[in-house]
């Protein structure tokens, strides 16, 4: 299986982020892209390929022009403002309670975008879990191209093909970004291979979070099917989106599948959501799958709370492909950096009908097996 990988990822260069309004280690680093990186070229079985530029276009196809005005701007606005930050986070965002008995006409025209950046980034943003740094937005556009590029590679015929991309996207919604994520590669990709084949399109998302931004983008929709399994919202990030009853509206009624699972989800528990998600998928017709590939669901994430181990992602590679779609398979979370590595080498080499056998954890695995 070809693998699409841009370098231009270690431009956006986080070391900390923000939880609860204190600064931690920021969990989505550039390392992660690297641990897979040397973990698929270790294996031997995946050829490498750089992204070709596929311009704004595809981008403004999902998302709103003034989002990507503004993550272009961003830090240069930052430093002409004079703001001595490390990277941008939002002082304040527009809660939707501070337009409580306004009309929608009024909140139209009250709720605009303020020229302060720390007042622009909470008008475009969800929450503070996204630093953006100077190489945000140049990386953000390679991984859109890395996922365009893996998109070309499945049309242009080939079974199935990954893109590392990073940061990831799930979380960005037509008009905002969050959660690590700046543009929606997935939701992108899906607009695209549409556009190109007029044929529906399934997105499955296994990462551990709701995918609120792919789900939002394609609410409405009837060509694009989005299917998730993750954490129930009601313990776990975006905490607004991703309950079992929200299924589309209008058009888009009965295209949104949302599997909320509880803490503590085992491989058997997971497999159980990946047959109901497959059976979804398939429900429709089409010949491309968008998988958002998270890793997040790892027993040993310091972010999640399940308990899949290795071994279930193989498996969980096999049966997808097992559907006999083909697959456009793009990097979303993970951030167990040790295992990362191994994590997607087994559920690629899974995608394409490979056994799996871990690798001797020499030249990869520094810093540990199970460092947090
Ligand atoms: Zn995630």
């Amino acid at each position: 299986m070809q693998v699409v990988y841009s370098p231009a990822h270690l431009a956006h260069d986080i070391t900390l982020e923000t939880f609860m309004g204190l600064p931690i280690p920021a969990n989505e680093v550039a390392e992660r892209a690297e641990k897979i990186r040397q973990a698929l070229e270790a294996d031997g079985g995946f050829p490498f390929v750089e992204p070709t530029e596929h311009g704004e276009a595809p981008i403004t196809a999902v998302h709103d022009p003034g989002l990507v005005r503004f993550l272009e701007a961003a830090w240069s606005e930052v430093r002409r403002q004079g703001l001595q930050r490390p990277f941008l986070s939002a002082d304040t965002y527009p809660n939707r309670q501070m337009f409580e008995g306004m009309s929608p006409d009024a909140v139209a025209r009250l709720a605009r975008e303020p020229e302060h950046a720390a007042g622009r980034a909470g008008f475009w943003g969800l929450d503070s879990a996204a630093p953006l740094v100077a190489g945000t937005y140049i990386a953000a556009r390679a991984a859109v191209d890395v996922a365009l590029t893996t998109v070309d590679l499945v049309l242009g015929g080939a079974t199935s093909a990954y893109g590392l991309c990073r940061p990831p996207g799930h979380h960005a919604a037509r008009s905002m970004y969050g959660g690590y994520c700046f543009f929606n590669n997935a939701a992108i990709a899906a607009e695209t291979i549409v556009r190109a084949t007029g044929e529906r399109v399934a997105i499955l998302d296994v990462d551990y979070h709701h995918g609120n931004g792919s789900q939002q983008i394609f609410w409405r929709r009837a060509d694009v099917r989005y299917v998730s399994i993750h954490a129930d919202p009601d313990r776990a990030y975006p905490y607004f989106l991703g309950r079992a009853d929200e299924v589309g509206e209008g058009d888009g009624t009965g295209e949104n599948l949302n599997i909320p699972l509880g803490a503590g989800a085992t491989n058997d528990d997971y497999v159980a959501a990946v047959e109901r998600a497959l059976e979804a998928v398939l429900a429709v017709p089409g010949s491309v799958i968008v998988v958002s590939l998270g890793f997040d669901t790892y027993g040993l994430d310091p972010i999640g709370d399940f308990a899949l181990t290795t071994d279930v992602y193989h498996e969980i590679g096999r049966r997808t492909a097992a559907t006999g779609r083909r697959l456009v398979i793009l990097q979303e979370g993970g951030y167990h950096r040790p295992s990362l590595g191994e994590n997607a080498r087994a559920w690629l080499r899974g995608a394409e009908g490979r056994a799996f056998d871990p690798l001797p954890a020499t030249g990869f695995g520094e810093g540990g097996a199970v460092a947090g």
